[in-house]
Parts: structure tokens; sequence; C-alpha cells
């Protein structure tokens, strides 16, 4: 049975003492909650990875970080290599977030690499994936989305692509209070499996943990996450309040 995921991505969001108290806030309430087959994921900014992983150690969460570049080490001023990560136990990472796609000008070939720079030291790559607004509306969601998942993903062999979490974004869904509709999140994460199934097989396929992420909340999680192809989300906004990072959590 596939794995369920919330994951919570920061972004650049907290001073040192708030994230202090929101791991512990979540460390504490994730005490109290019996999680059958699923995984929360804390993704703080990179500053914050070495307080979250010794926090997780005692704790019933895992640790992504927001990026990585890919070389081992190296003259790339201000970046972070998945050997320091791995130093870390860091266990996840996210790749291809549409604001590092559009502020930082990330190509599919870039995150490809960056997905094996990943892979090779063991760390999990959570693949963000989606469309633009105008991309929806011209009819061309699934052409982008598998655009995306095939040039930076499909290079892999089957055991390596059993380590890919991927998480369906609709850019026009971040951070704008604007869901996705659960039959619109159904009908692009049916897709995204049956990519994989013809890509690879139907067994890797069914293994998939596909996540939907955009504008997901404490209100509306429950009914995303009932969808059968949707095994929990990225959440961004909703993910710096314990609480409502909890609800969504239980959610699952
Ligand atoms: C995200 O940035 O991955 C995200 C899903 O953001 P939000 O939940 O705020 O839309």
């Amino acid at each position: 049975m596939r794995k369920k995921i919330v994951a919570g991505n920061w972004k650049m969001n907290k001073v040192f003492a708030e994230a202090e108290t929101l791991i512990t806030e979540i460390a504490d309430a994730l005490d109290e909650v019996e999680l059958i087959n699923t995984e929360v994921v804390l993704c703080p900014p990179s500053i914050y990875l070495e307080m979250t992983t010794d926090v997780a150690e005692e704790a019933n969460f895992m640790v992504g970080a927001q990026n990585v570049y890919p070389e081992d080490s190296g003259a790339f001023t201000g970046e972070i290599s998945p050997l320091m990560l791995k130093a870390l136990k860091v266990d996840y990472c996210i790749v291809g977030h549409s604001e590092r796609r559009k502020y930082f000008g990330e190509s599919n070939e870039f995150l490809l690499r960056k997905v094996d720079a990943l892979l090779k030291h063991g760390i999990r790559p959570i693949f963000c994936c989606g469309e633009l607004l105008p991309e929806r509306e011209a009819g061309q969601h699934f052409d982008v989305v598998k655009k995306q998942v095939e040039e930076s993903l499909f290079h892999l062999g089957a055991e390596a692509f059993a380590r890919i979490v991927i998480a369906y974004e609709p850019v026009w869904a971040i951070g704008t209070g604007v869901t996705a509709s659960k039959e619109q999140a159904q009908e692009m994460h049916a897709y995204i499996r049956q990519l994989v199934a013809e890509k690879y097989n139907a067994k890797t396929a069914e293994n998939t943990t596909i996540l939907y992420g955009g504008s997901c909340n404490g209100k509306n999680a429950m009914e995303l996450f009932a969808q059968p192809d949707v095994d929990g989300g990225l959440i961004g906004g909703a993910c710096l309040k314990a609480e409502e990072f909890m609800q969504i959590v239980t959610s699952l």
C-alpha cells in the first residue's frame, strides 16, 4: 500500500524562536495522534534543518529541505549540497516548486540534475509539477504536467523512481486561496498515475505517492484527501500554525 504524506513547506517564514515553537508544538501534537501508514514531513528554511532533525529523532515526523544544489561541493556561493543534507539526516527535499521555477528560472533539465543528486545520497525528492492559469484555460494542463514529469523524472529506472514523491501543484492555486476542485485534483492525479504506469508498470504506479498542493487548508483537506488518487498534501500557508497543520494531518 502506498504511503500517505502531509508535508509542510514553510517557505521563507519564521525567525528562529518562532521556528522552535512551531516545531515543538507539532512534535507534541503528533505525540497525541495515531497515524497509520502516514508520514508527516516538515520542510523548514535550511537554516533550521539541524534543529528540526534534532527534534525529529525523538518525534513522529520526517524532515525535508526546500532546496538543494546538484553538486556535492564546490564554488557555488550560497548553495547547499545533498551531502550536507544527508549529514543532517534530512529525509526529503522539495524539487521543482513553482516559485523556484519562476523566480530562479529552474528548468526541467536542471531539476533532473537535482533529482539525481538527491537520489545518489538517499534523499527522497518531492517533485512538484503543475500548470499556470493560462495553460489550464487553454486546455494544456495535461501536456504541461506530462512534459515536466517526463523531462525531469522519466530518465530514472523503476527502482530509483520508486523513491520519488510527486506533488501536483496547479500554480493558480498556490498561495491564492483558490483550491483545485476535488474533481480537478483527482483527474490530474489519475492522469499522472497513468503516465507512471505507461512508463514503468502498474505496480510502480500503484505505489507512487501523489500529493496535492495549492491552498489546501483545514477546511478543504478532507474532501481533497478522500479522492482515490490523492495521497496527501504539500501544504504552504496552512502549515505555519500547528493547530491548522494538525487539522490537515488528521484529515488523511
Ligand atoms: C506550496 O507552496 O507548495 C503551497 C501549496 O502553498 P499554499 O498551500 O500556500 O498554496
